[in-house]
């Protein structure tokens, strides 16, 4: 049977919408019509598309809603910025709604992944009879990355009934909590949006949160808990700073049965990585590093996923020379086999661990 690969952060949304990529178009395809394009000195060249998918066998994506606060502005090309929340929940909603066009457009290549049956059915066609020659449509799961998508907790259901039921409170600091590179712990208002998401059945997303905030929310939080695209802070070489998770939130997140993606990008391996470095200075073999620091914690493989967060302000030039494209991780196989995982393991690592967390999150309908 074929190995399944879950990736749990993409910002496909914001590049479809920021740059007019067309991922239904092939990773090699997309390089070539936009040689020498701006996409490509902003952002690198892409590692995604669907015949890629299909190659990787990447049957689930977390598919972002992202946008940022004008003060990250990085130049005129930058334009899914906000300065006030009417703005943000304009650029938030636009990105869903491109989810939902390319669904339509292409409904043999993609399908949105809302509910627990929209799962079982696009993993049926995947592990169904006609394995390798039916169409295979990637499921899109939507999670928002950023609370400021939210203007105020009236709209959670919104979001929900739209079929967004994973969230992340930060990017930077949001009215919600600190971020990245904007430390501090949950606000008056984060603490109401906790309450609020753990009723409705959110997963709560601790990756870009401070390390204050996210741990007074494995304190407080009782609905399901993730980090979708974080490394962790000891494996990270000369790594420091908040976008990393410390042992103690790597603990607590295995403690509430959670699963934490990975992100193989060069200076998320070793921080002091720059694009003038040669790729070579990093390797997948890092990214396996990455993934047995976090089994080792858990004293299982039962925790760790991939959160590729590729295409999301990287692209090929800044990943480990083995990637080409998102199927290449599966060149983690032998890696990790090395390291003593059995086949059951790694399975769970590429994709199981995402899946058992869908399965028990989604709503049934
Ligand atoms: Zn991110």
């Amino acid at each position: 049977m074929t190995r399944l690969l879950v990736d749990a952060h993409q910002d496909l949304a914001w590049n479809m919408l920021t740059f007019g990529r067309d991922y239904t178009r092939s990773a090699a395809e997309t390089r070539r019509r936009e040689a020498g394009s701006l996409a490509v000195q902003v952002n690198g060249d892409t590692l995604l598309g669907y015949p890629d998918y299909l190659r990787g066998s990447v049957a689930l994506v977390f598919a972002t809603l992202f946008a940022a606060p004008a003060r990250a502005k990085s130049g005129e090309w930058d334009r899914q910025v906000y300065a006030d929340s009417d703005r943000a929940r304009q650029l938030y909603s636009n990105q869903l709604e491109a989810y939902n066009r390319l669904v339509e457009r292409a409904s043999d290549k993609f399908n949105l992944v809302r509910t627990a049956r929209d799962l079982e059915a696009v993993l049926s066609a995947w592990r169904g009879p006609d394995e390798g020659k039916a169409k295979l449509p990637v499921g899109l799961v939507p999670l928002m990355e950023g609370g400021d998508g939210l203007r105020n907790l009236d709209e959670l259901s919104g979001w929900w009934e739209r079929g967004v039921h994973l969230i992340g409170p930060a990017w930077m600091a949001t009215k919600f909590c600190g971020g990245t590179r904007e430390p501090g712990p949950l606000t008056q208002e984060g603490h109401a949006l906790l309450d609020a998401m753990a009723g409705m059945g959110f997963t709560l997303d601790l990756s870009h949160m401070d390390w204050a905030a996210a741990r007074e929310a494995l304190g407080i939080y009782e609905g399901p808990i993730i980090a979708s695209h974080s490394n962790a802070l000891r494996q990270v070489k000369d790594g420091e700073g908040n976008r990393f998770l410390p042992d103690d939130v790597i603990e607590g997140i295995v403690e509430h049965e959670g699963v934490i993606g990975v992100v193989p990008f060069n200076r998320f391996l070793v921080q002091t990585w720059t694009i003038s470095d040669r790729r070579e200075a990093c390797s997948l073999e890092m990214v396996a590093a990455q993934i047995d620091y976090i089994c080792q914690k858990a004293g299982n493989a039962q925790h760790a996923g991939f959160g590729s967060d590729f295409d999301g302000g990287f692209g090929l030039q800044q990943v480990p020379p083995e990637i080409d494209t998102i199927a290449d991780l599966h060149k983690l196989v032998p890696l990790l086999a090395a390291r003593g995982y059995n086949e059951a393991d790694i399975n769970a690592v590429f994709g199981g661990n995402w899946i058992n967390h869908l399965r028990k999150s989604l709503p049934a309908t």
